[in-house]
């Protein structure tokens, strides 16, 4: 984001804010998107299509963004794709997938403890000097209710069956770079920008 100046759009934080917000989080869409989100599921293609949709109509996107968490079904990769080719936007969407490994990616999600600014700490890799609270604003921590062990574990199964064939059809596409994520924070920035690089002049 700071490098190139462009937002992140993540569909989880999306949906977090809806469910979070006391108007939004009545309707019958938001309260079938909260379960499913607690259970490891996907939310419909058609809630997520359309949040996207409407997120990219916002000015901020002009000059390019960054989809966190989105793609995650071939649905949604056809539909942004064809949503992207009808835009006639000069913009080629390059992907990359950030590859860590099970034991890894548990000890990152069940230890992640986030403050109410958004700030996100891990209690075995990047513990707060006091447990629980913040070291920045002094703000109590909390855990993602979808970041405990059983609910990872139902993540990864969703990952497996609908997720990893959308990491296929972007290798087929050929603008897509796999990024070994078990590094220092800033080794794997440093190889998103190389792939990014040599991924915008082919
Ligand atoms: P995340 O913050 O990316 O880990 O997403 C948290 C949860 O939000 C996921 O486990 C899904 O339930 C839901 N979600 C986020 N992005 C998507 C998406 N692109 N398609 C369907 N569900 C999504």
């Amino acid at each position: 984001m700071a490098r190139y100046g462009i937002p992140q759009i993540s569909t989880g934080d999306i949906l977090r804010a809806i469910k979070n917000d006391p108007v939004k989080a009545q309707t019958p869409k938001a309260s079938m998107a909260k379960d499913l989100m607690e259970q490891g599921l996907l939310v419909p293609d058609e809630l997520v299509n359309e949040l996207v949709a409407n997120r990219l109509t916002e000015p901020d996107t002009q000059r390019g963004y960054i989809l966190d968490g989105y793609p995650r079904t071939i649905n949604q990769a056809e539909w942004i794709d064809t949503h992207l080719s009808a835009a006639r936007t000069s913009l080629p969407l390059v992907a990359i997938s950030i590859v860590v490994d099970y034991e890894q990616l548990l000890h990152r999600i069940t230890g992640r403890r986030i403050s109410p600014a958004g700030r996100i700490y891990n209690i075995y890799s990047n513990p707060p000097a006091v447990p629980g609270i913040c070291d920045v604003d002094g703000s109590t921590l909390t855990q993602r209710p979808d970041d405990t062990e059983a609910v990872f574990i139902e993540r990864m199964k969703t990952f497996n069956t609908q997720t990893a064939p959308v990491v296929e059809h972007y290798r087929k596409q050929g603008r897509f770079r796999e990024i070994n994520g078990d590094q220092p924070v800033e080794a794997v920035s440093e190889a998103i920008m190389t792939a990014l690089q040599a991924l915008r002049s082919t």
